[in-house]
């Protein structure tokens, strides 16, 4: 794990809402290369490869176009918490 100077792993979710999806990106320590690895929410397709590093990360379905954007983690803590929230 000390290898790498970025490292997430997120479910994406489609248009409808649903968890279909997943991603999970890889900067190795001192590479500006991510690694990617996404199955995409909307088709379903499963690739890897790997593009140039830079924030915010989007990645493109290469099957349906899809742009799978990560959200800043900030913003889905903040998210979880209002979800509570509103719970309670
Ligand atoms: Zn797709």
């Amino acid at each position: 794990m000390g290898n790498y100077s970025y490292i997430t792993n997120r479910t994406l979710q489609n248009k409808a809402g649903q968890e279909k999806g997943r991603i999970a990106i890889l900067v190795k320590k001192g590479s500006s290369t991510a690694e990617y690895k996404y199955t995409c929410p909307e088709c379903g397709d499963s690739r890897q490869g790997q593009q140039e590093f830079r924030k915010p990360i989007i990645v493109k379905c290469q099957k349906c176009g899809l742009l799978m954007k990560l959200a800043k983690l900030k913003s889905e803590l903040k998210k979880e918490k209002k979800k509570l929230r509103d719970a309670a």
